[in-house]
């Protein structure tokens, strides 16, 4: 080999072997997150499963996502029985038997520790969909949502009660060979944002359960033993009030299959490890879960803040890739990370990621108080505005991020098997849609500013985590701006809310960064600065910015 070729190749091996060292280790940020949390007792299951994250579960995430390893579904069995049996690949499966054990569901059998697994689950998304970040979101939903019901509801009904407490042990297991996954099935043809339009119909049976026609259009872990299913009763009014909840085993209790049917699996963008279907009901029983609107409400908020952790732990893995990458390539005789333009991009890089994660995991905190009782009604308001928000921000970045982080890769970064960056690429994308596109989301949050003035709450919120006056300062702006918006017309408010939404980004997340002071993520101040940077040609601190952020994150590699 020409040396100069050697020389490259040895480059791109001591990439990847940069990149083999522990996500937990190598991530001074979410340390400082787990700290600040009080998460310290779970330091050592952090610790082994970011081990696993840069070694096994990488390994495991680029085979089930070969093409010839992608979920397959079998409708009948061998001797012509219809069983829609969906199967994922063996590797698939040895990343499950990694996870499950960690606790990451098992870890909701009581209230306050949600925070645990959405750590775990941060460290899980740096491999992108990874065939389980969607049915965790599922399952935890679907978790909460039996135990809401088993809390305020009361009911007796023997065979429910039964049941609940069978899925429940099932759903909250450590064990991957036993464990129950859940998923849910809102959208139809006609519909995702708009749930007042399902037609799938409902019929009440005598023994308290209902009978489920119809389709449903997009089904992910459709390979799941239980799902949440929205549905009409019959005599439902029209629109989201007429819509209910219904929990649906594919097996019944005796082990026959429920009545219905898959149609097809989708072909994906991404998150092709993860089994999408089509899916008919043709008579299914399904049990009633409470009050729809509740009910979307609680597994919303939950998918929105996972969804929202799975971006931040992409958007960790394109800074890793590109950084690292950045560091060992030459080019016309320099490091590449040493050109200013791919310094610079590197700085936007870690900043993306360490400004996303700090708000995000604020959300997490927030929502482990709420669910103890532990926030006020102010901050509830918050939570709630900020929720949906903060996915419409982490998706909408994590996508932008991880194609700058292909373009650090330079044509590499288009191979496919070359880097995780491709595939992490195209799940975002996905991510961007699921639980809400960006507009539904901005459009949520200027009714509740203009129906709830729930934009008030929310900028108290910030502005107590602000600790300058220039992010004071800044969050007024913004709040002056949200209070003119919500007394608008709503086709006004509706033509400028995502611009809104857009500028308050930035000063939230500073002012999520700037309160973790010096035990946020290092390099904090600068993160800041690069944040609230206005005009670049007006910026003369940007050279310097650059090299802080950059410095502080790789001390080493300088
Ligand atoms: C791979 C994949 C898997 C999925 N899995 C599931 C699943 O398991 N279960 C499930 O229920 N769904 C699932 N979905 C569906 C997903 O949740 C929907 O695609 C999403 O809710 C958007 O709905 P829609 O596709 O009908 O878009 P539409 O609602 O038709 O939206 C089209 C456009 O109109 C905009 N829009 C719609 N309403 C408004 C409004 N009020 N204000 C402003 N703009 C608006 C949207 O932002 C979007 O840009 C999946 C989607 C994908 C891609």
């Amino acid at each position: 080999l020409h040396p100069t070729t050697a020389h490259a190749r040895q480059a791109f091996e001591a990439w990847r072997a940069a990149l083999r060292a522990n996500a937990w280790d190598d991530d001074d940020h979410i340390q400082a997150i787990a700290a600040r949390y009080d998460l310290g007792a779970h330091v050592a299951t952090f610790r082994q499963f970011g081990g696993a994250v840069s070694t096994d579960i990488d390994d495991h995430a680029v085979e089930a996502n070969r093409d010839e390893n992608l979920p397959r579904w079998y409708p009948y069995d061998g001797r012509g029985h219809r069983v829609d049996r969906v199967a994922l690949h063996e590797a698939t499966h040895a990343i499950g038997r990694i996870v499950w054990p960690t606790g990451i569901m098992a870890r909701y059998r009581e209230v306050g520790h949600e925070r645990e697994s959405l750590t775990l689950l941060y460290l899980l998304a740096q491999n992108g969909e990874a065939g389980h970040c969607c049915p965790l979101a599922c399952t935890a939903g679907l978790i909460r949502i039996l135990q809401v019901e088993a809390h305020e509801d009361g009911r007796t009904d023997a065979n429910w009660v039964a049941l609940r407490q069978a899925w429940l042990e099932r759903l909250l297991s450590t064990d991957y060979a036993d464990r129950w996954h859940g998923a849910q099935f809102l959208t139809e043809v006609q519909g995702g944002s708009d749930v007042g339009a399902n037609v799938v119909r409902a019929t009440p049976a005598e023994d308290g359960s209902y009978r489920l026609h119809g389709e449903k259009w997009f089904c992910s872990v459709a390979d799941a033993p239980l799902y949440l299913v929205s549905a009409r009763p019959d005599d439902g009014r029209d629109g989201t009030r007429g819509v209910m909840a219904f929990v649906v085993a594919r097996h019944l209790p005796d082990g026959a299959p429920n009545a219905l049917r898959l149609r097809r699996l989708k072909s994906k963008l991404g998150t092709r490890s993860m089994a999408s279907a089509e899916i008919d009901f043709e008579g299914a029983i399904g049990w009633p879960v409470g009050d729809f609107r509740r009910i979307v409400e609680v597994v919303l908020d939950r998918s929105r803040l996972y969804n929202a952790v799975c971006n931040c732990g992409m958007m960790q893995r394109a800074w890793r890739e590109a950084s690292r990458y950045a560091y060992h390539r030459r080019a016309f005789g320099s490091r590449v990370a040493d050109f200013p333009a791919v310094a610079r991009m590197l700085a936007d890089l870690r900043v993306a990621a360490c400004a996303a994660r700090g708000l995000t995991f604020r959300l997490a905190a927030l929502s482990d108080a709420i669910d103890l009782a532990q926030a006020g009604d102010t901050d509830r308001a918050a939570a709630r505005i900020l929720t949906n928000l903060n996915k419409y921000w982490t998706s909408h970045l994590a996508t932008s991020q991880l194609r700058a982080a292909i373009e650090v890769l330079g044509g590499n970064g288009a191979i496919e098997d070359f880097s995780v960056l491709p595939r992490l690429l195209r799940d975002s994308v996905v991510t961007e849609a699921w639980e809400g596109g960006h507009n539904v989301l901005c459009a949520q949050a200027l009714r509740d500013a203009s129906r709830l003035r729930l934009h008030e709450p929310m900028f108290g919120f910030l502005t107590a985590l602000a600790r300058t006056d220039g992010v004071k300062r800044r969050l007024d702006g913004e709040a002056a701006r949200w209070r003119w918006l919500a007394d608008q017309p709503a086709e006004v408010g509706a033509l400028h809310i995502r611009d809104a939404a857009d500028r308050l980004r930035v000063v939230a997340q500073a002012a999520a960064i700037e309160a973790e002071g010096d035990d946020g993520p290092a390099g904090g101040a600068a993160i800041v600065a690069h944040l609230l940077a206005g005009d670049p040609w007006e910026d003369r601190g940007l050279a310097d910015r650059i090299r802080q952020i950059n410095q502080a994150a790789l001390p080493a590699e300088r």
